[in-house]
């Protein structure tokens, strides 16, 4: 009892060896969990600051082996596949290299947060991790989620200042994009291989473009020329203009399948989602991403809402609540201006207040932790608005906010039993037991899209024939970067015999 009340030890706080500017030449920066556009172009944008960075390979299902060995293993499944990541590839750069040397060489860089759920406690995790594998020297920092400068992160020799935001919030736009028209244009490829190939170039592109990106200072010169310069709007020009190249059959019927889930899962392409986006295209689907901006719009509608709830109580929350809209806005704005530079065919960002709207019958908006009420709102957004025949949930193994969705959702699919909805749990070791619950939905999607295409095909009077002797002789339109209206039903290719009746009757 006595050693319980006076051993203050086990709760002292991880404090990790200063990082400092000195450093900065022979130190590498690792980070990892995004796509692997993002994180390509990452690595520009840090060494465009300076830095030498690295992107971690992406996690595998050793890594989650690992991650629950050397960590909490009740913990939620991205955390274990993080962790383990991190601990593999130090490991193996111990053997090289040496432990110390590898506690000298690498730092860790990652997003931190209080957080409701387990994301407030990864820097607990990664460190437990690094002291069962015998790392416990080796360096790693939070970056916050709430501001834009945060100066120097435990020494100087990491700096988290405007250009250095800046440079990640646009990277993580123009990657978007880029992943929205690349996930509609390689279904429908005619020469196979094509989209891969521009994308590659694509991100190649964009990393000399933000490794080139000019130097404004470094608090407010660098926001407003961001905001206003036609730098990165060029840039996307070109990179549709590459698309351009590409031919496409668009009359393939795919059922089209939405990807939303928490955060991680939803957005890392590889094991730890069982590799779901290529799996669901080798299926006949076409995917439907999820876009890091629709999480970064959520994260200031949550500090919209947080002002909104203390009007009345801060005499300056209405005018703090004003200052973050007016950001929204112009993120929104930004998001446009960028989408326009693609011809505006990659998706559009859903309005974060109608997605509450949505969602508020079932979930709380004030319910933090993951994506909160989004997903629940994104499902029915998708559903109403017509962007896809079904909405696939990545939903990770011990996870609090997903489980809670999962269940405010059977409240949704009473009202709205057509929605078709597959809410998979992702453990990183159940491939088969999830993939095939996948199946099972995306059967019943494939099915809606084909009739949905017979019954326009019927309403037109149009046939597949006609429709192909028309595109003949209208290359423009067998173009990828052919941006086809959307005309009320859900379907590519029940979309494109709308539209090529509407021409055929001009
Ligand atoms: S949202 Fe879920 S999976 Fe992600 S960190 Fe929180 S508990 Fe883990």
């Amino acid at each position: 009892m006595g050693t319980l009340a006076t051993d203050r030890s086990s709760y002292r706080a991880y404090t990790p060896r200063p990082f400092t500017r000195d450093e900065r030449a022979d130190v590498t920066i690792l980070f990892g969990g995004l796509h692997w556009r993002a994180e390509r172009v990452l690595s520009a944008v840090f060494a465009s600051q300076g830095y030498r960075a690295q992107a971690l390979p992406t996690a595998t299902k050793e890594d989650l082996l690992t991650g629950r060995e050397v960590a909490d293993i009740g913990q939620c499944c991205p955390t274990s596949f993080t962790t383990g990541n991190l601990a593999n590839f130090l490991r193996k750069e111990s053997v090289r290299i040496g432990s110390d040397e590898v506690s000298r060489k690498y730092v860790y860089f990652t997003a931190g947060s209080c957080g409701s759920c387990r994301f407030g406690q990864y820097h607990q995790s990664y460190e437990m991790a690094l002291r069962n594998v015998g790392l416990e020297a080796f360096r790693l920092f939070l970056m916050a989620q709430d501001s834009l400068d945060q100066g120097a992160a435990k020494g100087d020799g990491l700096e988290i200042n405007m250009p250095f935001t800046l440079g990640t919030v646009w990277t993580l736009l123009c990657t978007d994009l880029l992943q929205s028209i690349e996930y509609q244009v390689r279904p429908f490829e005619v020469v196979e291989g094509e989209t891969a190939k521009a994308v590659d170039e694509s991100v190649d592109y964009l990393c000399e473009v933000f490794r080139r990106r000019p130097n404004r200072g470094r608090k407010w010169g660098p926001l407003l020329w961001h905001l206003t310069t036609p730098y990165f709007v060029n840039a996307l020009r070109d990179v549709h203009r590459r698309f351009g190249a590409i031919e496409v059959d668009r009359l393939r019927v795919k059922p089209i399948v939405k990807i939303t889930g928490e955060f991680y899962l939803q957005t890392v392409e590889g094991e730890p989602n069982y590799n779901i986006h290529r799996w669901l295209e080798s299926e006949g689907a076409q995917v439907y991403p999820a876009a890091i901006a629709v999480w970064l719009d959520y994260w200031m509608r949550w500090y919209v809402q947080g002002f909104e709830d203390h009007i009345g109580i801060d005499r300056f929350a209405r005018q703090k609540m004003q200052a973050v809209r007016t950001l929204q806005r112009l993120f929104g704005w930004t998001y446009n201006r960028l989408r326009r530079a693609m011809g505006n065919l990659p998706a559009e960002l859903p309005d974060q207040y109608e997605l509450r709207r949505l969602a508020a019958p079932y979930f709380h908006s004030r319910l933090s932790g993951g994506e909160g009420d989004m997903l629940v709102g994104k499902a029915l957004w998708a559903h109403l608005h017509k962007k896809a025949h079904m909405t696939c949930e990545l939903s990770p193994y011990a996870c609090m906010p997903n489980t809670m969705s999962i269940g405010a959702m059977q409240g949704a699919l009473g009202r709205h039993p057509d929605l078709l909805y597959a809410p998979l749990e992702i453990k990183g070791d159940a491939e088969v037991h999830a993939l095939s619950r996948c199946q099972m939905i995306l059967t019943e999607a494939k099915k809606r899209a084909q009739k949905e295409f017979d019954e326009v095909l019927r309403r037109t009077g149009m046939t597949i024939e006609r429709g192909r002797d028309m595109l003949a002789n209208r290359p423009e339109m067998r173009r990828a970067t052919y941006r086809l209206p959307h005309l009320g039903v859900v379907g590519t290719a029940a979309n494109l015999v709308l539209h090529l009746a509407g021409q055929g009757r001009r």
